[in-house]
């Protein structure tokens, strides 16, 4: 076999990537992933592995492929990508989202930064690896999933429930969303590495009341309770939470800014952390932001019920209170059902794993310093976790200072520098050697 540089590889297979129509709708239509997954099958194969396409649904295929390590006795790692992209308006953008165009050193599109680029960094790296006959210290499971960006339901959930086998000896995971760098200095950044997630609650909120002439006393309209109801629940100020996770951020990451750290005020350090303080302000707290409302049809009738929709997230360890208060903040007259319900999750950031994953970047960026993070959202990572795989969010990126990363996802103009991406390779490979 000829020898395959992953480094070489890996922009152009991020673009081809990005060339391949996957967006995701959310309700099933759309071109699904299956010429992705055949493209990402073919590359696995071409070394040697034995890739499987495993349709949950018409065109919505999942790709699994399992690499023997040297040692198949130990705990198997799985490496996971999504496949999916959300929907975009390509008017909104400077380059055509599915151009996979390189320009000003980037690979530019929908899914360069969520997540086309951790695909294409860990076939680089796997196709490398294989293709110079050299096996990870132990089995490593790949996986490169449907539907990612509307739940899984077609993907991660429904491999975790249908295809357990493929996963057999899994115990960690690597995936998005972190292993990005975010600039301190000129020479020092840090590297957010998720290590938990917020869990989601989305709601369908429902008043009912008495129906009735518009023009006649009523003190039982629907319309007033569930507006009371989403008044409360807006304006709610959630008290804040320190979870080990976001207490070990502020601390290491005060530390490296030289910033005092006071666990009793967290949010006068957040204040401080400049465009990373949108993405960890969400994670010192549950939230629940009233989303959609409807009631009623014509001016002069009293619905009999009134309806709203509200996204709730709460951190790990505090789902009990986050539904407790809401119940109080609903009042006895408003119910409330799920229209999607997950988990939260939460690691510790210690272990040979993680060591692997800090070592590595420090390998390639002496001025690295890894830090975990709480992700206010949610990946597949948390149907993995039903398999008893504790997963981190490592898609390795050096990014140049001043680029608003955390801010392209499913923004427009997504775009991925090309070295960014050959640095990836080059963690990821010895972050392989170290797993
Ligand atoms: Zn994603």
């Amino acid at each position: 076999m000829t020898t395959l540089n992953g480094e070489d590889e890996v922009a152009g297979l991020c673009r081809d990537l990005i060339r391949i129509d996957s967006t995701n709708a959310g309700d099933n239509t759309g071109p699904g992933e299956r010429a992705a997954a055949e493209y990402v099958a073919e590359k696995l194969a071409e070394v040697g592995l034995e890739p499987q396409i495993l349709e949950s649904d018409s065109r919505r295929a999942n790709v699994v492929a399992r690499i023997a390590g040297e040692d198949s006795s130990r705990d198997a790692l799985l490496l996971h990508g999504h496949l999916d992209v959300v929907p975009f308006d390509a008017a909104d953008w400077t380059l055509h989202p599915l151009s996979g165009e390189v320009a000003d050193g980037c690979v530019w599109g929908r899914g360069a930064v969520d997540m086309k680029n951790m695909d294409a960094m860990i076939l680089a790296v796997v196709r490398q690896r294989l293709s110079e006959g050299r096996r990870p210290p132990r089995d490593v499971v790949l996986a490169f999933t449907a539907d990612e960006e509307a739940g899984g339901t077609y993907g991660a959930q429904w491999l975790a429930t249908e295809h357990k086998d493929l996963f057999d000896g899994c115990t960690e995971a690597i995936g998005e969303v972190g292993g990005f760098s975010v600039s301190i200095d000129e020479t020092r950044r840090l590297y957010l590495i998720e290590a938990a997630e917020k869990g989601i609650a989305w709601m369908r909120l429902t008043a009912t009341g008495r129906a009735g002439h518009g023009s006649m006393l009523n003190n039982e309209n629907a319309v007033t309770e569930l507006a009371e109801a989403i008044g409360r629940i807006g304006r709610y100020e959630w008290p804040v939470r320190l979870t080990q996770t976001v207490g070990t951020f502020l601390t290491e990451t005060s530390r490296a800014l030289g910033l005092e750290f006071d666990p009793n005020d967290p949010e006068a350090t957040v204040a401080k952390l400049g465009p990373l303080a949108r993405m960890i302000g969400a994670t010192l707290r549950n939230t629940a932001n009233p989303t959609m409302l409807e009631a009623g049809y014509k001016a002069n009738v009293i619905p009999q019920t009134a309806t709203a929709h509200v996204d709730g997230r709460f951190l790990p360890g505090y789902e009990e209170e986050f539904f407790q208060t809401l119940d109080e903040l609903l009042g006895p007259n408003v119910t409330r059902e799920f229209v999607y319900h997950d988990i939260a999750l939460e690691t510790g950031f210690d272990g040979p794993l993680v060591r692997a994953m800090a070592d590595a970047l420090v390998a390639e960026d002496p001025g690295a310093l890894a830090v975990p993070y709480t992700l206010s959202g949610g990946t597949d990572l948390k149907a993995f976790s039903t398999l008893g795989v504790r997963g981190f969010g490592f898609a390795p990126l050096k990014l140049p200072a001043g680029l608003d990363f955390s801010g392209m996802f499913h923004g427009v103009d997504e775009r991925v520098p090309v070295d960014s991406l050959q640095f990836g390779v080059r963690v990821l490979d010895r972050f392989l050697d170290g797993c």
